[in-house]
């Protein structure tokens, strides 16, 4: 881990504090515009890149606002709790919504969008979440996208949890509006985001009416303001810490190899699958089938009678450090997630929560083997 310097330095003429942080040139243009391109060069992308000044909600709300209109008709996949939200903004901005709901202990399958499309041909827009670390799911993207191109429909796309852990190929799959965020997999800060924008997308928003203008929402401001004029002027300052941050961890993400961090997200997933089944005690991989569990996080069904909530309680009191939690909202008495990405995609984390889970499970009376679930863990590890 990066230590600061724990002693500011005073400046005695001035007695102004200095501090890591704080006092830093400004970030120019053309260190912004290196960032993007480095961004793109992750999402093997020759699509426009724009760096959103805020958390992944910011690009999510902005496309689908910028793309959609009264007269759009979407399709909107879900399979967590980001569907749900987008299908209400969808609503929101006026476009006939078609919800397209599955169990979340499985993944859409590409012959569910193409009866989609055969019922409701007008469709133009389909919004889906790649990975959901809230319900442990993936989508199979690059079937569904040929699907969608087939169709000719704008195909917009959250990748927030998958981008680092899983491959991400917005041209490949045909995706005209891909999102993500790098406090995830990427393990990087949560106060930017990015989405790639297709020029067929550009040409929807452009002809948008209500797409936001002058607005923190607007896609389009970038559009015109900062790609169109070659990318010179900033349109405000940026958020510069977190534009550090971004930059040094696509560096770091560089560094280690795209590839190896992916293998490594693959690997904790399979290791907290397996070695949770081998840890008996009556916990289960929520998502039913392992090629619909996401990489980047993996989530677990209770025994009947073993509250979720409590179960993390107690295992966190092992180890608060450990990346625990319990389901979201109606999902806290049922899901353990195990948010082993970033940092935490690692054997040791995986064994780590193994272990506390084990001890929770035993306080609450059930019979478990650690043993197992580690030697398991390991071998898939090695
Ligand atoms: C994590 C995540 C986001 C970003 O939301 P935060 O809760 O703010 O991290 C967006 N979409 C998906 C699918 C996510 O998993």
């Amino acid at each position: 881990m990066f230590v600061y310097p724990v002693s500011a330095s005073v400046n005695e003429e001035s007695t102004a504090v200095t501090h890591p942080f704080l006092d830093l040139a400004p970030l120019s243009a053309a260190h912004f515009a290196s960032i993007e391109d480095r961004v793109a060069r992750l999402l093997s992308t020759e699509q426009d890149v724009v760096i959103t000044q805020g958390e992944a909600l910011l690009p999510l709300e902005g496309a689908i606002r910028g793309a959609a209109g009264p007269g759009t008709t979407a399709l909107n996949v879900i399979t967590g709790p980001y569907g749900q939200t987008f299908g209400d903004w969808l609503r929101d901005c006026g476009a006939t919504v078609y919800d397209l709901a599955v169990p979340f202990h499985t993944a859409v399958t590409p012959a569910q969008i193409r009866e989609a499309f055969a019922e409701h041909p007008e469709i133009d827009f389909v919004s889906l979440v790649h990975a959901e670390a809230a319900t442990g799911n993936t989508n199979p993207v690059a079937e569904i996208g040929e699907v969608v191109r087939a169709h000719g429909a704008l195909f917009y796309l959250d990748a927030v949890a998958s981008i680092g852990a899983e491959p991400v190929l917005p041209d490949a799959w045909g995706v005209d509006l891909c999102v993500i965020g790098a406090q995830k997999a990427m393990g990087g800060p949560a106060g930017v985001s990015a989405v790639s924008v297709s020029e067929r997308a550009w040409t929807r928003m452009s002809a948008n009416p209500h797409a936001p203008r002058r607005s923190y929402l607007s896609l389009l401001d970038w559009k015109e303001r900062w790609i169109d004029t070659g990318r010179k002027t900033l349109l405000h300052a940026p958020a510069q810490l977190e534009m550090l941050a971004l930059d040094a961890c696509v560096a770091r993400i560089e560094e280690e190899g795209l590839d190896a961090l992916m293998t490594r997200h693959a690997k904790a997933a399979a290791a907290t699958r397996a070695g949770t089944l081998a840890l008996g005690g009556g916990l289960e991989p929520y998502v039913y089938e392992a090629a619909d569990a996401a990489p980047v996080a993996t989530t677990l069904r209770t025994p009947a009678g073993i509250d979720a909530s409590e179960l993390v309680t107690k295992a966190l009191a092992t180890d608060p450090a450990l990346p625990l939690a319990a389901g979201g909202g109606a999902l806290a008495k049922e899901m353990v997630r195990v948010n082993h990405y970033g940092p935490d995609a690692t054997r040791d984390t995986v064994r780590a929560a193994l272990t506390a889970l084990g001890a929770a499970l035993t306080e609450s009376g059930l019979s478990v083997d650690v043993d197992a679930a580690h030697r398991t863990a390991t071998e898939i590890w090695s």
